[in-house]
């Protein structure tokens, strides 16, 4: 039988979030008629969730499992997803329910109207914090100015991707991945839909500070030579400023002034020159650490168990 819809949801320490994601994705799939799959990607899980999502899978054949041999990260695990499903269309969802399974009625609508990209747009975000609110949005705009696709503002994985859009993606093996870029950067007819995002249904964010640099970092290198050249562009301005400095300080010291005598003011243009040189070469290793992860050509995750076909 061929699917319609694939449902990918990953999966990091859900237990309690995991029968109450199963029951509604249930109800709204099953109110399209169509057949569907439920793929939940078990990205490293250490408390019942392994458990839970293999009873399920064990009660309805529709849910499928895909067991990781440890961590990965959300992005990863979401790859996995989009590596198995089978649907003609596939929904990417948190598995915490603060994407309402329900708004993927709307999506389909506008992917049955012919959009290949339907991706839901935070219009409210509820409950949480002011420092992730303010990081998330900061994240958003800068990405979106230093970047070299239109990636959506305040959009996060929550979307529906039809099978010619997965079937790119699927080519595209880049480790340190930045799926909204990706999803964006591979064109096709794109529409936004507005939703209200909502709390945790249960537990917390498995989403620390560390990991959103993280992602931020993914995203800006994996779409952007910008940092790489604002090493040129401060070599500039200082060389311009250097250039400009010379010809003042030997007139200041030919008229007899005593401006710029001392250590302090070459103190301050070691220092200075020094923590930009030292940033720059940062960058630089951003960069050339991502390429050394592709040269290995390692797989991006490893699967414990997964289903036979
Ligand atoms: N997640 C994952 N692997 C990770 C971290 C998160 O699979 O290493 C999953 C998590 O279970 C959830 C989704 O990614 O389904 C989004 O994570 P979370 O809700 O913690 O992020 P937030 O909504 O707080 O940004
Ligand atoms: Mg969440």
């Amino acid at each position: 039988m061929s699917i319609t819809f694939s449902i990918v949801a990953p999966v990091f320490n859900e237990q309690d979030n995991i029968p109450e994601l199963y029951r509604r994705v249930r109800e709204t799939m099953d109110s399209t008629g169509e057949p569907w799959e439920l793929i939940l990607v078990d990205d490293g899980c250490m408390d019942g969730s392994t458990d839970r999502i293999r009873e399920l899978a064990a009660q309805d054949a529709r849910v499928r499992p895909i067991i990781f041999a440890r961590n990965f990260g959300h992005q990863i695990a979401v790859t996995a997803g989009l590596d198995y499903a089978r649907g003609q269309a596939v929904v990417i969802i948190d598995a915490d329910l603060q994407d309402p399974p329900e708004v993927t009625t709307d999506l389909i609508a506008r992917w049955r109207e012919g959009y290949e990209v339907v991706y839901a747009v935070r219009a409210e975000r509820e409950g949480e914090t002011w420092f992730k609110k303010v990081t998330a949005s900061l994240f958003y705009r800068v990405i979106y100015r230093i970047t070299d696709v239109k990636i959506p503002l305040d959009t996060g994985d929550f979307r529906l991707l039809d099978r010619k859009v997965v079937d790119v993606m699927k080519g595209m093996r880049e480790r340190h991945r930045f799926l909204r870029g990706m999803a964006a950067w591979v064109g096709f007819r794109q529409i936004g839909v507005e939703y209200k995002r909502g709390v945790r249904y249960s537990g917390v964010t498995k989403y620390p500070f560390k990991k959103m640099f993280r992602l931020a970092l993914n995203a800006i290198t994996g779409f952007s030579y910008f940092p790489l050249q604002v090493a040129t562009y401060l070599g500039f301005i200082s060389a311009s400023v250097s250039i400009l400095a010379i010809p003042i300080v030997v007139a200041l010291r030919m008229t007899g002034s005593q401006a710029f005598f001392g250590q302090a003011s070459t103190l301050i243009a070691v220092l200075f020159l020094g923590g930009v040189q030292l940033i720059s070469l940062g960058i630089l290793g951003e960069y050339i650490g991502r390429l050394y992860d592709e040269a290995k050509g390692r797989p991006l995750y490893i699967v414990r168990e997964a289903p036979e076909d």
